[in-house]
């Protein structure tokens, strides 16, 4: 049986993960497909693109404002025309989503200014508007002090380029807080010219080889995305909430897709195998609770490293990539990752780009986005499905696990997680605790009462006892000479006598 015919929709292949520009460095969905550098160079030139768009769109506005002012004037009190809005968007095929986006809250910004009808235009809240819990405030305060701390100690065995780079890293955190209302390609790309013009610098002012620059800018990144972490994380200017809860809605969705329709190679009645599983899902979920975003890939990394290992347990041999893929696509089914395009997005743009272009992190980030990719396209034909099934099971009208054929129902019921087997046993184990419990406290309660019972039966006893033999309290009779009060007059008892002679 060949698992690859068998697998029709999954499969990448490896040169698919790479740039499209061939350049040989790891590509992103993200990027539409190009690497990290390559996406800069053509996000720039449509920037610039973009911005000399918005200037010719500005004028069109303007001149269509002054004209709607006249002829409002000329006719009192008529609006100004509303229909102007995006004459020119259809242009901007190319980076579709993302630039729209911007394109429409440009075009907002610029209709606020030169249209005074479009004042209550909606905009959206600034950071400020969410509040944190005072807890988590706090918490987050002592992990900016604690990584603030470190990066000194760091800095301090560079000496003089560590002056240099704190120096820089200061003024870039506070320049990034007047450009909150920034979108968030825009933050990207303040943090990765930063990025790119320190580690320049480094390579070519300071002579570090590139593998100790490598190391200094992680720290670098560490130190600034800490800071940074709450205003630029899912800021309120894209829509990285919505698609957020998009893709929770899809894989909760898909939550009855089995091992088999994925074909994934992974046996979780073997305890290491389910352990691993176990570990992948925990380090995927754990992602999110970090701030820095080579934090987040480190738990990327340790997720798919618990992967190859149970491919590697059940299948006795290394785990190929094709087996890969799928059993995170089957990880994230079954983890469903708190704020995963969040996540995702963060770190695509907030990331020292060296280390998603290259190495191992790279090349199983750049897997987690085709996983992701793959879960939101999962069809009939990729699941080995008939259309029909698959539209039953979408519905929840029928479940694969309830079919009509028992034996497939037997069979799914023998491949209980034994973490699931140890849960059942724990249960009936307690509901045993739980009875005993309940006849020790009947006992004890029957004890009670016969304790009651035994106590009212005395007292009743005495009672009776009582009334059949009433007290009389006769007034001290009991001595002999108790009447004779004369007592002092009498005479002295008799003395023996002793008669001499
Ligand atoms: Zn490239």
């Amino acid at each position: 049986m060949s698992q690859r015919s068998e697998r029709r929709g999954i499969h990448v292949d490896q040169s698919e993960l790479l740039c499209k520009k061939g350049c040989g460095y790891y590509g992103n969905a993200a990027w539409q497909g190009l690497c990290s550098k390559c996406w800069r160079e053509e996000y720039q030139k449509a920037r610039q693109r973009q911005i000399q768009e918005d200037w010719a769109l500005a004028e069109k506005l303007q001149r269509e404002e002054e004209a709607a002012y006249v002829s409002s004037h000329s006719s009192s009190q008529t609006q100004p025309p509303q229909s102007h809005s995006q004459p020119s968007l259809a242009t901007f095929s190319k980076f579709e989503e993302k630039k729209t986006n911007e394109k429409t809250r440009k075009v907002t910004t610029v209709k606020k200014f030169f249209s005074p009808s479009s004042r209550t235009a909606p905009k959206k809240e600034s950071h400020e508007g969410k509040t944190p819990s005072p807890s988590i405030t706090r918490q987050s305060s002592i992990e900016t002090d604690r990584v603030s701390r470190d990066f000194l100690e760091f800095l301090k065995t560079l000496q003089k380029p560590g002056r240099e780079i704190h120096k820089q890293s200061r003024a870039f955190i506070e320049s990034m807080g007047n450009k909150k209302d920034l979108s968030a390609e825009e933050l990207s790309e303040c943090v990765q010219d930063f990025y790119q013009g320190m580690s320049d610098r480094l390579l070519n002012h300071f002579k570090g080889s590139s593998e100790k620059v490598d190391r200094v800018m992680d720290q670098v990144e560490k130190y600034i995305m800490t800071r940074l972490y709450k205003s630029v994380f899912c800021p309120e200017t894209s829509d990285d909430e919505k698609k957020d809860l998009a893709t929770q809605r899809r894989i909760r969705a898909l939550h009855w897709v089995t091992i088999q329709m994925l074909c994934v190679p992974v046996d979780e009645e073997i305890p290491e195998v389910s352990d691993s599983v176990v570990k992948a899902i925990t380090d995927i979920i754990e992602m999110d609770s970090k701030r820095v975003p080579r934090d987040k890939l480190a738990f990327i990394t340790s997720c798919s490293k618990h992967i190859f290992n149970a491919i590697r347990v059940t299948k006795n041999e290394p785990a190929s990539a094709d087996d890969f893929l799928p059993t995170l696509i089957y990880i994230v089914l079954k983890a469903n990752p708190p704020r995963l395009q969040s996540n995702i997005q963060y770190i695509t743009r907030f990331c020292n780009p060296s280390r998603l272009m290259t190495g191992e992190d790279g090349y199983y980030f750049t897997n987690l986005c085709c996983a992701v990719a793959f879960i939101e396209k999962l069809d009939a034909h990729s699941l080995n499905l008939s259309p029909e099934d698959f539209e039953r099971y979408m519905s929840g009208q029928a479940s694969p696990r309830r079919q009509d054929d028992p034996a497939a129902w037997l069979q799914s019921g023998s491949h209980v997680n034994p973490a699931l087997s140890q849960i059942h046993h724990n249960l009936s184990v307690l509901s045993n605790l739980e009875k005993r419990q309940q006849q020790v406290m009947e006992g004890a309660q029957s004890l009670q009462t016969e304790l009651a019972e035994w106590q009212d039966s005395v007292a009743r006893e005495v009672q009776e006892i009582l009334e059949r033999y009433p007290l009389e309290i006769k007034s001290r009779a009991s001595a002999i000479d108790a009447e004779n009060v004369e007592n002092d007059r009498l005479p002295p008892p008799l003395q023996p006598q002793v008669f001499a002679g």
